[in-house]
């Protein structure tokens, strides 16, 4: 049977990571307890940038936003942050949710600055957020990366308000994503054609572009 490849809208037309967890928040898991056996606010220790812990965790996510697919090619590392996937104001509240699991590695996830501040209290029914999580790597059927750059929903999800709001929280259609994305595609298309003659021309404009984007922020 023919397997057919799902474009995922967080990688460049030149450089292709997968997005699958598999074991590797297990394995992060296992080293993690060498070092602290009896921590169990895993966020805590991840959060500090800069830190081992903190590089391995941002290695699970190859050094990408796990929601909109930005590196540290484009923004610097320390604009990175942890997010809680289902937010951490839900301890204080009603629902019943335990602390380890919120704090817990399966509901963290490398996002940067823009996503993480703009998705803040997202909460949802458990279905959508089964749909959502960014480890169960459903989101590349969700969203779609069109030829001007935009990221946009895809047609099976555009009527589920719920998909709706998420995408608006974290601002997907914010025109810097467009332009993050161009820097993206001119970098790793520099890194491919590393020593051509042209090279040296594309990463004159890519500083143009980035000083432009600095204003933009
Ligand atoms: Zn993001």
């Amino acid at each position: 049977m023919e397997t057919k490849t799902i474009s995922d809208y967080r990688n460049t037309s030149y450089k292709q990571f997968d997005f699958t967890i598999n074991d590797k928040k297990i394995k992060f898991i296992k080293d993690f307890k060498l070092d602290y056996p009896k921590a169990w606010k895993i966020y805590d220790y991840i959060n500090k940038k800069g830190q081992l812990f903190n590089l391995k965790f941002r290695a699970i996510y190859h050094d990408k936003c796990a929601y909109c697919g930005i590196s540290t090619q484009v923004i610097n590392a320390s604009n990175f942050e942890v997010d809680h996937f289902i937010p951490k104001s839900v301890l204080e509240s009603e629902l019943r949710f335990d602390k380890r699991d919120i704090h817990g590695i399966n509901n963290l996830v490398n996002s940067c600055q823009m996503c993480n501040r703009g998705k803040l209290d997202f909460l949802c029914d458990i279905e959508n957020l089964e749909t959502l999580h960014p480890d169960n790597n459903r989101l590349p059927l969700i969203f779609n990366r069109k030829s001007d750059f935009s990221i946009v929903i895809n047609k099976e999800y555009e009527n589920n308000n719920i998909i709706k709001d998420f995408y608006n929280k974290l601002k997907l259609n914010n025109q810097l994503r467009r332009l993050d994305y161009l820097l993206m595609e001119m970098k790793d298309f520099c890194e491919r054609h590393e020593g051509a003659p042209i090279i040296n021309e594309i990463q004159k404009l890519i500083l143009k572009i980035e000083s432009k984007r600095r204003r933009n922020y």
